[in-house]
């Protein structure tokens, strides 16, 4: 079918990006386990060398499944252009990439992901980077927390760990005043809660790990374009105007438009960093794609009945679920994100440390790790894992405080959620 963008999620989440095997008319997207591709003749393997003609060369670079998926959820993004990655945080470096130069910096938000603030506090320093971390609730600061050197904003849509979710048309303000684009993590969200290019951002990306392929199998990520940055405005961002040494000059905006960062992503990151996705991941996420806005509903609904019976137990001290009609971001969950905050929440267990260990190692349904977005409902005391890197203060800032634990509700029967929870309460406060 032509990915009319007329067509409604549900359709386009089966359908944009595939169509039937052209070989043999399979109807599922074929995994095309091949590294290289023969090429026509020898005039064709130039063109294609010199970004002259677009086609498949090797699969570091470009490979139909891959491609496939990259359609798809550019499609439901409402971008221009996605390149697949080896995981989330691949994703996030090759987003950066593109952007960045020695002695760059980013304003990013304090309510990430925790692997996340460790990438940007710490690693990206190595490639001469740096991000400054501010709280996304006060726009006034973001623009004072930039200089010159700024080259890019970094938020998530509903964030990780939960109980937050950001007001994107605000942010992206501050991005257009400051001539750099804004870069959303979609990856709690999804396209089918938040559609960030909607309310004015630039470019999105995911650990497609999570929702989109919806059931713990395989670790991947993608860059999504929405194609609406005018990189020539500012001349901000060298790498994607001036004459790129790599390919005789080329200047990726002037050649391909709209399309310049994705070209960049695949021309220059995935040949040189080489952080791509495999076929079999994203034959993996289409499979999962195919009932994403299906389990997304359930997996809301399902939040909304277990954040609302934990809010009322005498053993829990509070509930942060933004969708919760008590948190002070449930006017802006009714404007921005009417479809539901997610399923991603934390709550705080009166006894502290404590008894959030012995919560966790009760559990009976809910499994103890470090994931999110699975189709089974997962529990994680963050304090004593995936944000054990941090600082306390970064703990605090990023909802990941040691009396609290984080869940991410499946897509199971809430009754059943909620009794296992009550055991593992009554087990872990007696
Ligand atoms: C998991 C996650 C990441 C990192 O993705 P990986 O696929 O694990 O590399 C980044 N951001 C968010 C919000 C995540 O949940």
């Amino acid at each position: 079918m032509s990915d009319s963008p007329s067509y409604g999620f549900d359709t386009l989440q089966i359908h944009a990006g595939s169509r039937p095997d052209p070989a043999t008319g399979a109807r599922q997207t074929p995994i095309y386990q091949t590294t290289a591709y023969v090429f026509r003749d020898a005039d064709h393997a130039a063109a294609l060398f010199n970004l002259q003609e677009v086609g498949y060369i090797y699969s570091r670079l470009t490979n139909p499944t891959v491609a496939v998926l990259q359609e798809r959820i550019a499609t439901l993004e409402g971008g221009v252009g996605a390149v697949g990655c080896s995981s989330g945080h691949a994703a996030q470096i090759m987003a950066l990439f593109p952007l960045m130069r020695p002695g760059d910096n980013i304003i990013a938000s304090t309510r990430l992901y925790g692997g996340t603030v460790t990438q940007f506090s710490q690693t990206i320093k190595r490639f001469g980077w740096s991000a400054t971390f501010v709280d996304f609730d006060d726009a006034a600061a973001i623009e004072a927390a930039a200089d010159e050197n700024t080259k890019a904003i970094f938020c998530e849509s509903i964030c990780n760990p939960g109980g937050y979710v950001t007001d994107l048309a605000s942010i992206a303000t501050v991005a257009n005043k400051l001539d750099v684009p804004l870069i959303v993590d979609n990856t709690s969200a999804t396209p089918y809660l938040c559609r960030p290019f909607d309310h004015g951002a630039h470019l999105v990306v995911h650990s497609t790990t999570k929702y989109l392929t919806g059931n713990g199998t395989v670790t991947g990520g993608v860059v999504v374009d929405s194609g609406n940055f005018d990189w020539t405005k500012a001349g901000k961002h060298p790498s994607l105007i001036e004459p790129e040494p790599a390919y005789h000059g080329l200047k990726f905006h002037e050649t391909f438009g709209p399309m310049a960062f994705t070209f960049h992503g695949i021309a220059i990151g995935l040949r040189d960093l080489g952080m791509t996705m495999s076929p079999n991941t994203a034959f993996q996420t289409l499979l999962g794609m195919e009932t994403l806005s299906l389990r997304m509903e359930r997996h809301v609904e399902n939040a909304m009945k277990v954040a609302a019976w934990l809010e009322k137990d005498p053993r829990v001290d509070y509930v942060t679920y933004a969708g919760l009609p008590s948190s002070p971001y449930a006017d802006r969950v009714k404007k921005h994100y009417p479809k539901g905050a997610g399923a991603l929440f934390t709550f705080a267990v009166k006894g502290g440390y404590e008894a959030c260990v012995k919560l966790v190692d009760n559990v009976e349904i809910f499994s103890h790790v470090a994931n999110l977005g699975d189709t089974r409902s997962l529990i994680i005391h963050s304090a004593s894992t995936t944000h054990r890197q941090l600082t306390p203060e970064q703990q605090e800032a990023a909802g990941a405080a040691p009396n609290v634990v984080r869940l991410s509700i499946g897509i199971e029967d809430a009754d059943d959620l909620i009794k296992d929870l009550d055991q593992a309460l009554a087990a872990a406060t007696s």
